[in-house]
């Protein structure tokens, strides 16, 4: 039985699940390095994407958690908003395989079946709500060059080695967040050309990043001019 949306999963709800199942599948898992991260956009009750993967990508599961969590709330609100449909029909709950890599090269996919061994069958422990999946593939991510020319006039902005680092790094967590985005939209509406769906998240990258630098920038020329201040 689906649940109607607008219905909402919780965090703890998962882990009880996770931990109600047969002693023997839960070694298996943990032996397999399998693990999984819940992460809910900040302003929004649901979807709450679950972030699986191994072990030894744990790290990047955590910037990814990181970019839902945190940076869509510092996302201009026009940013968040052109999601606004997409998200209130997205699935309550949303499985996203991290992987280091695809064989087929893709960045992400959306799944049009659940393939993650724990939510692949109907659970009463999980109220019957309804469950999306999509994979990821960050490894790619990390060089992948979403806007080559404006990505480059962004980069230049930030010459100092600390701040440079720091941009990369929302840099990928922005790109991360966006393909998320991107997918989630090819879930709840199977029939928009990507064309229209590609636009709508190249924008939301571009937007997203354009305000990041502008902040940075502005308090990069503050900090300047205090440091004038002091030596004159
Ligand atoms: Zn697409």
């Amino acid at each position: 039985m689906r649940m109607p949306s607008g219905s909402v999963i919780s965090a703890a709800a998962i882990a009880e699940y996770l931990h109600s199942r047969r002693r023997w599948v839960r070694w298996r898992e943990r032996l397999a390095g399998r693990q999984y991260l819940p992460a809910r956009l900040g302003d929004r009750c649901s979807p709450l994407y679950l972030v699986a993967h191994h072990l030894r990508d744990a790290g990047a599961a955590r910037q990814l958690s990181l970019a839902i969590e945190q940076d869509w709330m510092g996302v201009p609100k026009p940013c968040r908003d052109a999601y606004d449909r997409t998200l209130s029909q997205a699935p309550t709950l949303m499985v996203v395989q991290l992987r280091r890599r695809n064989a087929c090269g893709c960045l992400g996919h959306r799944h049009s079946v659940v393939k993650e061994a724990p939510f692949a069958e109907p659970h009463d422990a999980l109220g019957g709500v309804e469950i999306g999946e999509m994979d990821l593939a960050y490894k790619p991510v990390e060089t992948w060059r979403a806007l080559p020319l404006s990505d480059t006039a962004m980069d230049a902005k930030f010459s100092e080695g600390s701040r440079l680092e720091e941009f990369h790094k929302v840099q990928f967590r922005l790109k991360l967040l966006s393909i998320i985005l991107h997918e989630t939209n090819h879930l709840v509406s199977p029939q928009e050309p990507e064309i229209a769906i590609r636009q709508r998240s190249v924008s939301f990258y571009h937007d997203a990043l354009a305000a990041y630098v502008e902040n940075a920038t502005s308090t990069l020329s503050l900090t300047i001019d205090r440091s004038f201040f002091r030596f004159g």
